[in-house]
């Protein structure tokens, strides 16, 4: 168990608590350290609602922070691919895991004391004194600890501070997201949809589809949830500017909540659907009550350890989200830390050297490996492409095969 000179165990603040956070956590938790998670959000993050791909760095990650991965999620078979008519193009068999937001967070809280969440607290700085670290919240109210962790997501206030000149790359396209009940599906869509990650490449576009756990996180048959993405092309300004206005004309950049988005916005991307989507696809988009908005994003820092302040998550590196990867990398950056911390046998300065050295490359690797992925949405549908892998492959192999594939998968 790690401990001070002096006997008492060290103490971790944690700025955001999602997902980095909270794997952040709980692994240091089970070193011995005093740890504090600080959120921003007095909402309960768990109506997060969004479809997640797990790979198996995640599952581990999930056994090392105590939380176990038994029912995590679907078990899924295989790929498909749809032409407009809904007909199928192409199809692999590729098993694998999804699961949902609120069912990772619901298990990740289930590891953690209530009483080390703090809700409705925001971040505003952190001042370094030698070996310790001073975290300063918007209510004037400061907490110091050894080791502050910024795992603030994308917009991060804690690498604002450290790296004022990094910031997120908006990649030229939006994600339209939903998440439809699959028996509210008619039959026809749920046989198409059910039991894999199925596809749609409308030129300069992607749809992706699979299942998630019901709400709540429930595996129950007639629960299950078809999540869908819809990545579509739109240019920084003036388009963003009226995908990103809600309907009280306030601005935003990353994205834009289920209940935000602008009713006229969502009318259009629904009268869209039918002239580039297949009928299920279609289908779809009409059972969602509130679609949702997110903007994509390259995000590269270089460098993740500044004194006793550390950035892991989205707050460091966002590969885009064809990756499948993001919850994964957060997950790997968490345990990465907390097996540098062990083997520097609690010298803290030294294992966030030993941290930073790993996860920095790594996090440039999926960075690079989302913006290969994106290119995809350029290449013309069912030829043989320009493949941005360098194979002699049709664009639906491409995307089936390279998509949310774990990181020992990539060549
Ligand atoms: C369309 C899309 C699909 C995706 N699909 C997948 C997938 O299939 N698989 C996968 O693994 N990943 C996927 N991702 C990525 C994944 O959602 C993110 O990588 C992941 O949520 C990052 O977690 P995080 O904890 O680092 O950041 P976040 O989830 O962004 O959390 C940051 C937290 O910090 C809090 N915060 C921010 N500022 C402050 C402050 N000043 N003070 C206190 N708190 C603060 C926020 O409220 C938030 O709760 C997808 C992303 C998108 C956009």
């Amino acid at each position: 168990m790690a401990q001070k000179n002096g006997g008492t165990p060290p103490r971790a603040l944690i700025i955001g608590g999602s997902m980095a956070g909270l794997f952040t956590a709980l692994l240091l938790r089970k070193r011995g350290w005093r740890v504090d998670v600080y959120e921003r959000s007095s909402d309960e993050l768990a109506s997060r609602g969004a479809g997640i791909a797990t790979h198996p760095e995640m599952m581990v990650a999930l056994d090392k922070a105590g939380v176990g991965r038994d029912g995590l999620g679907v078990q899924l078979d295989g790929r498909r691919t749809f032409d407009k008519t809904g007909a199928v193009l192409d199809e692999n068999a590729m098993p694998q895991v999804t699961t949902s937001w609120d069912m990772l967070y619901i298990r990740l809280m289930s590891g953690l004391p209530s009483d080390a969440y703090h809700t409705g607290v925001r971040f505003t700085r952190a001042e370094q004194d030698g070996g310790t670290v001073t975290a300063v919240f918007e209510d004037g109210t400061r907490e110091t600890g050894d080791l502050l962790i910024g795992a603030d997501g994308v917009r991060s206030t804690v690498r604002n501070q450290m790296l004022p000149d990094v910031s997120p790359r908006y990649a030229g396209y939006v994600a339209w997201r939903g998440m439809v009940l699959a028996t509210a599906a008619s039959d026809g869509t749920r046989d198409a949809l059910l039991g894999r990650i199925s596809f749609s490449l409308p030129l300069g576009e992607q749809f992706l589809c699979y299942p998630v756990a019901g709400e709540g996180g429930t595996l129950a048959a007639d629960q299950l949830r078809l999540n869908w993405v819809w990545y579509r092309q739109a240019s920084s300004d003036p388009e963003f500017e009226a995908l990103f206005t809600d309907s009280d004309g306030n601005r935003h950049d990353v994205s834009m909540p289920p209940n935000r988005v602008h009713p006229n916005v969502v009318a259009a991307m629904r009268e869209d659907a039918p002239k580039n989507l297949p009928p299920h696809y279609c289908e779809l988009i009409t059972l969602t009550d509130q679609p949702f908005l997110q903007a994509i994003y390259d995000l590269e820092s270089p460098d993740i350890a500044f004194g006793r302040i550390a950035i892991l998550g989205d707050a460091a590196f966002v590969a885009r989200p064809h990756t499948g990867f993001g919850v994964t990398k957060a997950s790997g950056d968490a345990v990465a830390l907390a097996e540098a911390l062990d083997a520097a046998g609690g010298d803290i300065d030294a294992a966030l050297k030993a941290w930073r050295d790993i996860r920095v490359p790594f996090g440039h690797t999926m960075v690079e490996r989302g913006r290969t992925l994106g290119k995809l949405l350029d290449t013309v549908r069912e030829g043989v492409i320009n493949d941005p892998f360098g194979t002699e492959r049709t664009t639906v192999a491409a995307v089936m095969s390279e998509t949310a594939i774990s990181a020992d998968m990539i060549e």
